[in-house]
């Protein structure tokens, strides 16, 4: 073996045990993890779901749970690391891979979503608490001295998703309807158009710098028009598709939206983007 060769070798042992090891890791669990965004405000993964949580003197306001374990795993960190009562609990929308597991908090905590997120949570049965506070349009939460104002974006990714901005942090919790240089999940079930877009123009007209998305990266206020952009020219094209009596086929084809093809997702869930909002389009004709 030459020393080059070796070297080739001991680099190709790492990459594979490297390999083995994030395996291994996949096996071992949900990756878990608390980081900080900005002050007092951490941000929560389990694997692909991210919510948010305030550490105020007077306790803590937690937000979506993901799912019981993951609500457990996260009660004992902050009780860990923190040593405070968690006093509220702030759920983004009905939808249970986000509002699971809000039992585990419900013991000491008060549960706030929005009023429609309260009949769907109770009428279709969702693992989680019931909330004990609601609201229609605005709440604000105050708790040691700091705050996070409640704003229900109207009908758009649900009829009852609300997005949560923390005003000290500079920072918008935002589940569901926006991302990081990515395109829409798949074909955007339980969704409203064109409500979806005036949610986007409402949260552009909220006072932020960072963006804290339920899925993926942070990001920044500007990520918010990018994605009002993409869903204007999705939405804009299937209905002038419509109009001219296009295929959802040819849709699918021709509405390449060019623009945002650098973006994640794109080659996947653009096509699928395109057959959610073009059935949703239809569904709401044959309503008529
Ligand atoms: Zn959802």
């Amino acid at each position: 073996m030459t020393h080059k060769m070796r070297l080739f070798a001991a680099a190709l042992v790492v990459v594979l045990s490297a390999g083995f090891m994030s395996t291994a890791h996949a096996q071992n669990g949900p990756k878990r993890a608390i980081t900080k965004i900005a002050g007092d405000l951490y941000r929560f993964q389990n694997n692909f779901h991210f919510s948010v949580f305030l550490v105020t003197p007077d306790g803590v306001i937690v937000t979506d749970p993901i799912n019981a374990d993951a609500a457990n795993w996260l009660k004992a960190e902050i009780k860990k690391r923190f040593d405070q009562p968690i006093k509220y609990l702030i759920l983004s929308h009905d939808h249970s891979d986000h509002s699971s597991g809000g039992e585990v908090f419900a013991d000491t905590a008060t549960v706030i979503a929005h009023e429609n997120a309260k009949a769907t949570i109770i009428g279709e049965s969702r693992p989680t608490a019931v909330p004990d506070l609601t609201f229609s349009d605005t709440m604000t939460v105050s708790l040691g001295g700091k705050s996070v104002e409640l704003i229900h974006v109207g009908a758009s990714h649900s009829d009852n998703l609300i997005v949560m901005n923390f005003p000290a942090e500079r920072t918008l919790f935002a589940v569901d309807i926006v991302s990081v240089r990515r395109v829409a999940y798949k074909t955007l079930s339980d969704s409203y158009f064109p409500g979806w877009i005036n949610a986007l123009r409402k949260m552009e007209s909220i006072d932020f710098d960072i963006l804290a998305p339920g899925h993926g990266p942070l990001g920044v206020k500007a990520d918010v028009a990018a994605n009002t952009g993409y869903m204007s020219s999705l939405y804009n094209g299937v209905l002038k598709g419509l109009r001219t009596g296009e295929t959802l086929d040819r849709l699918k084809t021709n509405l390449t939206l060019d623009t945002y093809k650098d973006w994640g997702r794109y080659k996947e869930w653009r096509p699928l983007n395109i057959e959610g909002v073009y059935n949703r389009i239809q569904l709401q004709r044959r309503a008529r």
